[in-house]
């Protein structure tokens, strides 16, 4: 079961619009695959903050 990203409705898994509003739903890969690029840019926001704070003179080296 999954449940509607726009009025929150139940509704059985791989349904790709919802019967109750109609909005059209991602599917278990698109969220999967946000879900994976939300970590990657967390992991390069993070390693951006690192380098900023390690290295306070590479800002000015471009
Ligand atoms: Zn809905």
């Amino acid at each position: 079961m999954g449940f509607c990203i726009n009025c929150g409705q139940q509704h059985h898994d791989g349904t790709r619009f919802c019967r109750f509003c109609g909005n059209q739903q991602p599917g278990e890969a698109l969220l999967q695959r946000l879900r994976i690029e939300a970590q990657q840019i967390h992991a390069i926001r993070l390693q951006m903050q690192a380098q900023q704070q390690g290295n306070p003179y590479q800002q000015r080296r471009w």
